[in-house]
């Protein structure tokens, strides 16, 4: 359908991020073309009721809300494209960026990815996903008010999503499988201190317990062997993400854990290629922060894309 035409953009994914940059994009006569991927959406596809997204007084569905962000970028015209991106080539110019279908040639391209929360992989994880055991603090923090809950990990994400779920939980019990945190000083210091954490180490989840929804986790000592069974209401799985940047090594720098890396706001290590989102923020990883981010991606784009298009045609300004 593109050969020999070149876009102005490509977005690569379709969660908030890519579908904001989209939106944004036709606003400036970009026309992009969003390689969504087949599972398009992102997290919120995985995520029930949302209620911090601005301008939802009631709560809105994660798959609803990108239902909304897709069928505002098809209306102002984006194409929107279900296919998987399998490479990209960002050393040739125009970009190159390849599904199992065409390859798209573009002037500017934005990463929008994403991340996946990593998981334990255990079947009962999966079957009480939404019923207790959650991977967002922030987002469902606030359904535990009065209860006792869980956070398994020992990283930053644990002690911040421990902290965060003492303003509403009457208790959080850090689960870690060793003796020895993984989290900076600071965050380490404040989990440490609050009275209303405490840390259950060297345990492993072996079972998250319940019917319909959690009523405790088993875990086993990894020390001993031993097993016990601890009551909770909720299991906050915190053991870190994994970005969804294995098509881009090699052609945008990446950072030690996989992120890709960024200058400035945007500014991925090739000019021209832009980030946003999950995919390079592993700090504030929230819809909101992650549609802001594609926003910028687009307004940083717009300005690459219109250098280049002077400097081909200099008299059409
Ligand atoms: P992380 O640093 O990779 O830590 C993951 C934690 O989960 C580790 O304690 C690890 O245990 C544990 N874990 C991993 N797989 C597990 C499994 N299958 N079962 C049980 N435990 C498991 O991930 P993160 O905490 O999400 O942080 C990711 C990055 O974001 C880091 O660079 C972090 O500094 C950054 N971050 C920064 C902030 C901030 O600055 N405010 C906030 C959040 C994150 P082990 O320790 O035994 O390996």
């Amino acid at each position: 359908m593109t050969d020999g035409s070149v876009k102005k953009l490509v977005i690569i994914g379709s969660g908030p991020a890519g579908l904001t940059a989209a939106i944004y994009g036709c606003r400036a006569d970009l026309q992009p073309t969003v390689l969504m991927g087949t599972k398009y959406g992102g997290q919120l596809m995985l995520t029930s009721e949302v209620e911090n997204f601005p301008g939802f007084p009631d709560p809105v569905m994660g798959p609803d809300l990108i239902e909304r962000m897709r069928s505002q970028a098809e209306r102002l015209g984006a194409e929107l494209v279900q296919e998987d991106v399998v490479g990209v080539n960002f050393k040739a110019y125009p970009f190159e960026v390849t599904t199992d279908r065409r390859t798209e040639r573009a002037l500017a391209v934005i990463l929008a990815t994403g991340a996946n929360p990593r998981r334990l992989n255990l079947p009962s994880e999966a079957r009480l996903m939404g019923r207790g055991v959650s991977n967002c603090a922030v987002c469902d923090g606030f359904f535990f008010k009065g209860k006792k809950v869980a956070v398994v990990g020992g990283g930053d994400t644990a002690m911040e999503e421990a902290t965060f779920l003492t303003k509403f939980a009457t208790s959080v019990q850090v689960i870690h499988r060793r003796k020895e945190l993984r989290a900076s000083a600071a965050l380490k210091k404040e989990a440490l201190a609050n009275p209303k954490i405490s840390f259950l180490w060297d345990s492993q989840v072996e079972e998250v317990v319940g019917d319909g929804k959690v009523e405790g986790v088993r875990l086993r000592n990894v020390e001993d062997g031993s097993e016990r069974v601890v009551g909770v209401d909720g299991l906050f799985v915190a053991i870190g993400y994994d970005p969804n940047t294995r098509i881009f090594q090699g052609q945008v720098e990446l950072d030690e854990k996989g992120y890709v890396s960024v200058w400035g706001e945007t500014q991925t290590s090739v000019p021209g290629v832009f980030v946003a989102g999950d995919v390079h923020d592993f700090r504030y990883r929230q819809a909101i922060t992650a549609a802001a981010d594609g926003c910028k991606a687009l307004l940083d784009a717009e300005k690459f894309v219109k250098q280049k298009l002077e400097l081909v045609s200099p008299s059409r300004g």
